[in-house]
């Protein structure tokens, strides 16, 4: 499929059209004979037309005087969405929303003074959501919203990046690397080192600052493919750089039971862990063989055992709909495996292939029936897990979200805090990213600053982390407390 703007028609026309045609090629210079959409927006008329297989279908519209830019960005989108959804018989669930955080609409509307008919209107009406997928928006907006209601001007989060995993994974796009390349291994041991003195520094800007730390998120990667000497290492620096007790939730990711083992485990417990992610994926061997998983099912059920035997009293089990070889049947049945084991949370998240996967180059997922799948997540309702939070990616199959589930109560505060942008989140290590939010202000100014995304690159730069602290001082620097003038 071919992609064509003209006019003034420009990145939300062809968020739209990807909506359709994800894979579609943009281009200025069409082959006439070829399958395409087209979008234009001139002074006084918009235009929307398919060309798919050999039939041709268009709709068009005048621009009444007075409208405004975005109006008219508005009424092309509208133009093209309705030709394509006739044009291809496809009703995307979420109409036509291209943003990745509908909770916020209902957030910002409300913190507005919007009334709720005008929320609904906003979802039903112009962004033409399905009444299930407002109905998930909603109820997760209303979970979250005490949460949201406590948070403080000086809150902060730390996020740790172990971009480190024991094989990669089909459809990752992250900067992990497989620990079975040639020389990998080597990088881990130089790489907890610089990581704990950039956690010794951002220590350091946190009490310049007057921050107050919320909740710490060891994530990647897997951190858990550290060898146990080197994981004690970097749990025993946290420690000593945060006030462990003060915080309101302490995460680890051992996503793979094929590096995760009692020890670590125990580990994780004893150095003050609150909350343990252990990802199976799929409870499927054949899919796990298919995504290049070395591990079977039974090694995650004993993973998730020994993590239960270790203490670990809140865990997290990630599920994806629409893998490669997976079908709405297979993954009801890793869905009910996981219930089964009563995990505090279930996040269920949609494929979302990358150019930076193996699986997008090699033109794979279950696409098809990935709808079919989510539809299957009714059975964690009836199992008393609640849905709290919810985001969506670009390059989703179908446009569809990931959402995290809970048992009431145990919401994952950390996923609530960065999808919704309540607060700073600092990172540390390679591939994370710092993004400062303005203290006391929703939705006030946002900083985000990029760390070096491989860990070479990483180690190499000795001038990154200084830098970027000081970009944290001079950024709270502008919003001084009493207590805290935070020079840079
Ligand atoms: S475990 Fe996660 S980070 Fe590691 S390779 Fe697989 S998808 Fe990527």
């Amino acid at each position: 499929m071919q992609l064509v703007l003209r006019g003034a028609a420009g990145y939300e026309a062809e968020n739209t059209a990807r909506l359709f045609f994800p894979a579609a090629v943009r281009t200025k210079d069409p082959d006439p004979a070829g399958n395409l959409v087209l979008a234009l927006a001139g002074p006084h008329a918009l235009l929307a037309l398919l060309r798919r297989g050999g039939r041709t279908s268009w709709r068009a519209q005048a621009v009444p005087a007075g409208q405004s830019a975005g109006e008219g960005e508005y009424a092309l989108c509208r133009l093209l969405y309705t030709l394509l959804c006739a044009g291809t018989g496809r009703r995307p669930p979420w109409g036509m929303m291209t943003g990745v955080r509908p909770v916020r609409i209902i957030h910002d509307m409300r913190a507005a003074g919007e009334s709720e008919a005008a929320i609904q209107a906003r979802f039903l009406e112009h962004f033409a959501c399905t009444p299930q997928k407002f109905d998930l928006a909603l109820q997760i907006a209303d979970r979250q919203r005490p949460v949201l209601d406590t948070a403080q001007g000086r809150d902060c989060s730390v996020y740790v990046g172990i971009p480190f995993c024991p094989s990669r994974c089909s459809y990752c796009s992250f900067v992990s690397r497989s620990v079975a390349q040639p020389g990998v291994r080597a990088l881990m041991a130089p790489y907890v080192d610089r990581l704990c003195a950039e956690l010794g520094a951002i220590r350091n800007t946190v009490r310049a600052c007057g921050l107050r730390v919320r909740t710490l998120y060891v994530g990647g990667g897997t951190p858990t493919s550290l060898p146990a000497p080197l994981l004690e290492r970097l749990l025993r620096c946290l420690a000593d750089c945060f006030d462990l007790p003060a915080l309101q939730e302490y995460t680890v990711e051992a996503g793979r039971p094929d590096c995760t083992d009692a020890e670590k485990l125990r580990l994780l417990k004893r150095y003050g862990v609150t909350r343990l992610s252990v990802n199976p994926q799929t409870f499927s061997d054949t899919v796990l063989q298919t995504i290049g998983r070395r591990h079977t099912a039974q090694d995650i059920l004993d993973c998730y055992a020994a993590a239960r035997a270790a203490g670990h009293a809140n865990i997290n089990m990630d599920l994806i709909a629409g893998l490669p070889g997976d079908t709405p049947d297979g993954f009801a049945q890793s869905l009910q495996t996981a219930i089964a084991l009563k995990p505090e949370n279930i996040t269920v998240h949609t494929l979302t292939l990358k150019r930076a996967s193996d699986l997008a180059q090699q033109g794979g997922g279950a696409e098809g029936d990935v709808g079919a799948m989510l539809a299957r997540c009714g059975a964690l309702a009836q199992a008393g897990y609640v849905p709290y939070y919810l985001y969506r990616q670009k390059g989703t199959l179908q446009n569809l979200e990931n959402v995290g589930w809970c048992l009431p109560g145990r919401e994952g505060l950390y996923n609530i805090y960065i999808m919704e942008e309540v607060h700073t989140i600092l990172a540390a290590g390679a591939g994370g990213s710092t993004k400062l939010v303005q203290p006391g202000r929703r939705h006030g100014r946002i900083r985000r600053i990029y760390n070096c995304k491989y860990p070479q690159e990483y180690l190499a730069r000795t001038d990154a982390v200084p830098a970027t602290q000081k970009e944290v001082s001079e950024f709270y620097a502008q919003y001084p407390t009493a207590q805290t003038p935070c020079r840079p």
